[in-house]
């Protein structure tokens, strides 16, 4: 069985914690232990703070960003998705310590964060333009079919 939500939301800071503090919400229908809750809302502020510092450099234009996410069986699914200036390198970009802002003291460690934290990351072009991050985590203990729902 299949449940998914998508919200679209500003490119803003003050919207990081509304980000992290939803799809963390959604999740808790999986059970999922403190420690995974934790690594998901760590993963998705990494990604959605990329949207917010990296994606639109042009202030003046208010983008979007759009997180859908799925649960499918014993594992989540979360796509996080925007329309601004898309990463030249992605190879590069998912590299420990690459950073194209060191001058605003970021540290690169990003991808990194997220790749440890979830159990796959793809990083892709969005079309026209723009980047999709998926990321999927298994949630549920492998025992957790035997029960009864
Ligand atoms: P940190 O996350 O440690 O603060 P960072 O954001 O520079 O530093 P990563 O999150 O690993 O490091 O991202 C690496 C690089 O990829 C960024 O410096 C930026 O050039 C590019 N990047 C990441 N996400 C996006 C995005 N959504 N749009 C455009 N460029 C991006
Ligand atoms: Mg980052």
């Amino acid at each position: 069985m299949e449940n998914q939500m998508t919200v679209i939301f500003d490119a803003v800071t003050e919207n990081e914690a509304f980000a992290r503090n939803t799809v963390a919400a959604f999740c808790v229908a999986l059970d999922p232990t403190v420690d995974q809750i934790n690594d998901i809302k760590t993963a998705v502020s990494e990604a959605v703070t990329n949207c917010i510092v990296h994606a639109y450099p042009d202030k003046s234009q208010k983008g979007k960003i759009t997180i859908t996410t799925t649960i499918s069986d014993n594992s989540v699914h979360i796509v996080i998705s925007d329309t601004g200036i898309g990463i030249e390198d992605v190879d590069s970009a998912m590299q420990p310590f690459f950073t194209t802002k060191p001058e605003q003291e970021r540290s690169g460690m990003g991808f990194t964060v997220m790749e440890s934290f979830t159990d796959s990351l793809t990083v892709e072009q969005n079309k026209p333009t723009g980047t999709v991050v998926s990321m999927t985590k298994t949630i549920r203990g492998a025992d957790w079919k035997k029960k009864k729902h």
